[in-house]
């Protein structure tokens, strides 16, 4: 089976259409979403509706949470707050409603999937280190935990004598005998340096995972950016990916 997992598509229509057209190319059996559909970008309806249409799973993301928990907004930045007010002033009551029902965490096909972290996911502690990959790996017992939120893909693991690592490579022969925590990274909103849309691809069959950047028109979101009204911090740095 290939199942791929996408995260932190942040109303970026542009990135998250050439990341389902590759999908579609690598013919995945199911695709499953950690949250962030919502936040920093111009189109929260559209992608929300595309999600519904292409994903089996979909979680909730601290942006998504921040829509109908107006309290959240108060960890956020003023730019983050910002775009959550432009989202709220746009988004359908339709949409508004299907995002409340969202859960924080699901176990699907054996794998978990959490957007922050696999102990407490609503708290959205962020995984950001090996020392917090050490600790969140004693609070779950799948072999792969999907993440996302940090927006910068990873792969920390864990081997049967307690061994711990982590690694950057795009592909990756999974070990039966490690346990996994992967960071899919972003499709609207890339902070590896890289602006490329990314996402990763598990297939089950093969014991493989592999992390997928697909490029896409930047200049067209951008400019949508700039008619909204959203914040320039927000849209420049989608063109370096940071
Ligand atoms: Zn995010």
């Amino acid at each position: 089976m290939r199942i791929a997992v996408i995260s932190d598509i942040h109303s970026n229509l542009e990135a998250f259409q050439a990341v389902l057209s590759e999908i579609e190319k690598e013919q995945v059996d199911t695709i499953l979403c950690l949250g962030d559909i919502v936040g920093y970008g111009p189109n929260p309806n559209e992608c929300i509706e595309l999600v519904q249409k292409h994903c089996e799973t979909i979680l909730i993301g601290n942006h998504d949470y921040a829509c109908i928990n107006k309290s959240e907004m108060f960890f956020f930045n003023r730019f983050a707050r910002q775009a959550i007010e432009y989202t709220l002033s746009v988004i359908s009551e339709e949409n508004l409603d299907f995002i409340s029902g969202l859960p924080f965490s699901a176990i699907v096909y054996q794998y978990l999937l959490v957007h922050a972290n696999p102990y407490i996911p609503e708290s959205w502690d962020y995984i950001l280190s090996i020392d917090d990959a050490i600790f969140y790996f004693s609070k779950f017992k799948s072999k792969i935990c999907f993440i996302g939120h940090s927006h910068q893909p990873i792969v920390y693991y864990e081997s049967g004598d307690q061994q711990y690592g982590f690694t950057a490579e795009r592909e990756l022969n999974l070990d039966p005998d490690k346990r996994y925590i992967i960071n899919v990274g972003s499709v609207g909103q890339p902070r590896d340096n890289n602006p490329a849309a990314a996402f990763g691809i598990l297939d089950t069959t093969e014991n493989h995972y592999e992390l997928i950047r697909v490029g896409y028109n930047v200049s067209d979101t951008i400019d949508k950016m700039y008619s909204a009204g959203l914040p320039k911090f927000l849209s420049d740095r989608l063109l370096v990916g940071k």
